[in-house]
């Protein structure tokens, strides 16, 4: 799938503007605060339903303006599909080919990877960050997960409604386990398909990390529930299908063990304390967990190597690549691990990329859109 074209209505810094992509490469160039970085977000809220740095929609609207709209068309082996998101009243609306869709329709149909300076925050800030990235990247691939994810979410509030009554003395004995029950089979889901997950792309994680890094390295990634743990070993041991069902098996009972044991200390803090809702993985090479011991320049290789290993594997789940959107992701990179940037991304389809440092793609078929304050012009 590739982005064609692209209208902003008071998105951002942008008025009213339409850019025009190419099938590959496409280079944003232009001064600090001209728009470079809004137009690959607007990309990203389109495939994804939202932004990739900012939760509020309504920071999306360009000031002094009551609503947004982008609209783009994207083209897939001779079919076309337009997809429009609109932000007004505090109410966002989605249309897919014309038609009124669900937020969730848009995942798999025009996947998005996207890599900023910003991600760093995936190695270094809170276990969320990775959990957000676990979640959206197996939400891209699969609408099982996707609608797990869902029901978990509302099984966990109603769990706490109850907890919390619970806590003020409010609630029947045995009123969380119904809620319990959906806890379990939801997550189950969830931690599974995470680790399975991990296992899938560590691989293609520890490649790109080694390569980046001109220097052979390990990689385990390794799940980490809170507040349970699986009768048996990290993440590695759980590659393969055949061990699977045995997986399962031993997150329900992990899962469903921590909600017994600990019941009473979730009513005595009115909330669910253990599940996938706070669960972490951790990103260890050569032994060493990057994000106490990597420098920083470590700690950017490993995010774009996770990059690069969501892009493969949406590639291989949906049979097509993802539109890759990279915003100043050469800047903090050294001369070894940008040449091997380069080299890695040449497999991807369309590109689009902001860089202060233009030649950092082979320039041949490369699109170059100049941004100034919110003006649009082609060279190149
Ligand atoms: P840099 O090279 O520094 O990363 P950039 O070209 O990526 O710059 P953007 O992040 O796209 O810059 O931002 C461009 C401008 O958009 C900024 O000056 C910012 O203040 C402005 N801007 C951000 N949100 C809005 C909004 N809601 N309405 C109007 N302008 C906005
Ligand atoms: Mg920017």
């Amino acid at each position: 799938m590739h982005i064609q074209k692209i209208r902003l209505t008071n998105f951002r810094n942008f008025a009213a503007t339409e850019v025009e992509f190419a099938e590959r490469r496409n280079l944003i160039v232009g001064a600090n605060a001209q728009g470079k970085t809004n137009l690959l977000e607007a990309i990203h809220v389109l495939g994804l339903g939202r932004s990739h740095r900012d939760r509020k929609d309504q920071n999306l609207v360009r000031f002094g303006e009551t609503y947004y709209r982008i609209e783009g068309i994207f083209q897939h082996i001779g079919v076309r599909t337009t997809i429009e998101v609109t932000y007004s009243e505090e109410r966002k609306r989605i249309k897919i080919n014309g038609k009124e869709a669900r937020p969730a329709a848009l995942l798999g149909l025009a996947p998005v990877v996207a890599s900023s300076p910003e991600d760093i925050d995936l190695i270094k800030r809170s276990p969320g960050y990775r959990r957000a990235f676990l979640d959206l990247a197996l939400s891209q691939v699969s609408r099982e997960y996707l609608a797990s994810l869902q029901s978990y979410a509302r099984a966990l509030a109603q769990r706490n409604v109850v907890l919390k009554r619970s806590q003020e003395g409010r609630a029947a004995r045995g009123e969380t386990a119904v809620w319990d029950e959906a806890i379990v089979d939801h997550g189950e889901n969830l931690v599974t398909a995470r680790i399975a997950f991990l296992a899938e792309i560590r691989p293609k994680v520890e490649e790109t990390t080694s390569v980046m890094s001109g220097q052979a390295c390990e990689v385990a990634l390794v799940y980490e529930p809170r507040g349970y743990s699986l009768s048996s070993g990290p993440a590695a041991d759980w590659d393969g299908s055949a061990a699977s069902a045995m997986l399962r098996g031993s997150v329900r009972d992990s899962l469903r063990r921590a909600l017994e044991e600990n019941r009473h200390v979730e009513v005595a803090r009115g909330f669910t304390l253990f599940g996938p809702h706070v669960d972490d993985f951790k990103f260890v090479c050569d032994g060493r967990d990057i994000r106490l011991f990597g420098s920083e320049g470590e700690q950017r290789t490993s995010v774009i190597a996770l990059r690069c290993a969501e892009v493969a594997l949406i590639k291989a789940k949906l049979g097509h690549h993802p539109i890759v959107l990279l915003d100043d992701v050469f800047a903090e990179l050294d001369e070894t691990r940008s040449r091997a940037l380069t080299a890695l991304i040449s497999e991807f389809d369309q590109i689009v990329l902001t860089s202060s440092r233009p030649g950092a793609l082979d320039d041949t078929g490369i699109r170059r859109i100049a941004v100034a304050a919110g003006e649009i012009t082609y060279d190149g």
